[in-house]
């Protein structure tokens, strides 16, 4: 492609509203325009992009033997009556009317459409296992779209449904899936991680979410350094410490005593009273749990995982309690909840606090305290669980490692499903012995879309995108240093050479300065830059490798080969090396 025909409008500055890099660098370089609040259009560089991500995408689904299929994007309301979710699903989901008064939503995820499809056509098990996906434009009214294709409220997905005729089957079509994803994002290029994730209201233990490691990622993960777990850390369960046991010659630990602590009703404040750290304290959070009041006891250091604790009150909507209307319900005071005395409310603590030799809790009294409190020995009428939330350096809960923290973009996830919409919706077929049966299902999805901003949170510098060739839009810029003369003869020689080798690659043709060529460039992160100037005459180029930032003098002769070979490689994901393109 000839620069100078293609329409890539570069900008000298970022947008006001992009805070992340990705963000900033697809508009500057001419990938992406925005229409609206997390709505944008593709230019041709940012289609190409796509077009790769997809094209990958749809080469493994199919390798895995799933079947594409497209559906609409515009789904009648009746189906999400079935499924339940038109009720549940809340402001995420865009809701609109015919000229008939019809309500239909645009589809945000496709569950209701492809079991649809599923109990209209698979009548036998004979049928089964069918697993159907598509690559399609979703919206979701998110609450805060952000960071371009980070999260955008239309994006593209590609998603997959399974079909089983048992739990066995389900777990095959799932695995197939975890393999296949993989594959996907190894052959994308990127630095990511499987990672064991929340299963929500369905519940089981399979779930998956595949995260790319960048600091600008929304999602906490933790990994063992010694083992291969590797979780969000809204899941990662953690083990229990037991009680604590006086090692001999322990000093012996009074009473529980009741101290007066005016105005201390954070765990700072309390730690400054009293001087201690804030990991000799207990902590009290306040809930209301399905419109009951409940109390959830941390260490003063750690903070509470609201999954685990709505697991363990095994309610459906967990928020924090107003302090007055829990203080006019239960009775005790705010900022002064203890652990100690039996209540009529629900008290859980983490299981680490059993673990103290000893604490300073809340009285149940206002501007009060106990200290001296020994957990193991003292709190006879909480519930203990595993309630907080991991952090780096906790023990791994499978093995003798420690845990490390990351921060991740969430590219995929893959999930068990189980019978949640099949029966919901009635999608049942004929199993072996001729009875009715509802399918199995998992659901899979890629942010497509997602998968190009998380890339270049991954791969970038100061001067722009540096792609992994799987990703770019073009692999090699041939940059003429001049537009008339040897350089430009040559230029044009070298190119025309790469585009019989197979090799995507654009000319830079523009009569512009070496450094406007430049900066364009590394902007827009081609894997391959060919510099043709001074040495142009002698057959001689010079090369940069925009990810490594190598830069070396090459002869041109033999150099095409070389370079179409390196980059069959590094299209299967791997790095572009040096070493491979000298002679
Ligand atoms: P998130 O927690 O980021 O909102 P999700 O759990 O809602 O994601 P899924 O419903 O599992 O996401 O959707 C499948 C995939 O679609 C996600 O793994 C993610 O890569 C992508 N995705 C979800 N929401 C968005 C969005 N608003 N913009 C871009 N991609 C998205
Ligand atoms: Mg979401």
């Amino acid at each position: 492609m000839r620069i100078k025909s293609l329409h890539v409008p570069t900008l000298r500055e970022a947008p006001k509203d992009a805070e992340t890099v990705s963000h900033q660098l697809l508009v500057r370089a001419g990938y992406i325009r925005r229409l609206a609040a997390g709505i944008y259009s593709f230019l041709p560089l940012g289609v190409r992009s796509l077009k790769k991500v997809k094209a990958i995408i749809r080469e493994e689904m199919d390798r895995a033997g799933a079947h594409e299929v497209f559906m609409p994007a515009i789904i009648p309301a009746e189906l999400w009556q079935e499924s339940g979710r038109w009720k549940v699903y809340g402001p995420e989901l865009l809701r609109l009317q015919d000229r008939k008064q019809a309500d239909y939503c645009v589809g945000p995820t496709h569950e209701e459409v492809v079991v649809d499809l599923a109990r209209k056509d698979i009548r036998s098990y004979k049928q089964l296992p069918v697993n159907l996906y598509q690559i399609q434009t979703k919206f979701r009214d998110e609450m805060r779209p952000r960071a371009g294709l980070l999260r955008g409220r239309e994006f593209v997905m590609k998603d997959a449904y399974s079909f089983d005729a048992d739990v066995a089957g389900a777990h095959q079509s799932y695995q197939k899936m975890f393999a296949a994803y993989n594959r996907i994002f190894s052959r994308l290029g990127l630095d990511f991680r499987p990672v064991e994730a929340d299963t929500g209201n369905i519940g089981g233990s399979m779930s998956h979410e595949f995260q790319v490691l960048a600091e600008a990622g929304e999602d906490a993960i933790v990994a063992c350094d010694t083992c291969e777990f590797a979780a969000n850390v809204e899941k990662a369960p953690l083990s229990d410490p037991g009680f604590w046991v006086p090692i001999d010659g322990a000093p012996q630990v009074g009473p529980a005593k009741l101290v007066e602590t005016p105005g201390a009703k954070s765990i700072e404040s309390l730690c400054q009273f009293l001087g201690c750290a804030a990991d000799q304290t207990i902590k009290a959070v306040l809930y209301m749990a399905d419109d009951q009041p409940a109390v959830a006891f941390v260490r003063g250091d750690r903070e509470v995982n609201e999954i685990k604790i709505k697991k363990v009150l095994g309610c459906k909507a967990l928020v924090l309690a107003d302090a007055q209307w829990f203080a006019q319900t239960t009775g005790l005071p705010p900022g002064y909840v203890g652990a100690l005395d039996p209540t009529p409310v629900k008290m859980v603590a983490d299981s680490e606090i059993k673990a103290m030799p000893t604490a300073a809790c809340g009285a149940n009294r206002k501007q009060h305290h106990v200290v001296n409190v020994v957990p193991s020995r003292d709190l006879r009428h909480v519930q203990f669980a595993d309630l907080r939330m991991a952090v780096a350096g906790d023990p791994c809960s499978r093995c003798s490692g420690r845990l490390r923290s990351f921060r991740g973009i969430e590219v995929g996830h893959v999930f068990y499903l189980g019978t949640k919409y099949s029966e919901a919706m009635q999608a049942t077929f004929l199993d072996e012995s001729g009875k009715q049966a509802v399918f199995e299902m998992g659901c899979y999805g890629i942010g497509v879309t997602r998968i190009l901003a998380a890339a270049i949170e991954q791969n970038h510098d100061a001067r722009g995108i540096r792609w992994p060739v799987a990703l770019a839009p073009y692999e090699v810029a041939v940059l003429p240093m001049a537009i008339a003369g040897p350089a430009a003869e040559i230029a044009e020689q070298v190119y025309a050479e790469l585009l019989q080798a197979g090799v995507q690659a654009v000319i830079d043709d523009r009569d512009e300065r070496p450094g406007i060529k430049f900066n364009d460039a590394d902007l827009i992160g081609y894997p391959v830059q060919v510099i043709v100037g001074k040495r142009a005459a002698e057959r001689v180029v010079e090369l940069k490798l925009r990810h490594s930032g190598d830069k070396f003098e090459v002869a041109i002769d033999g150099l095409i080969d070389r370079l179409a070979a390196a980059l069959t490689i590094a299209r299967a994901g791997s790095a572009l090396s040096s070493s491979s393109l000298l002679p």
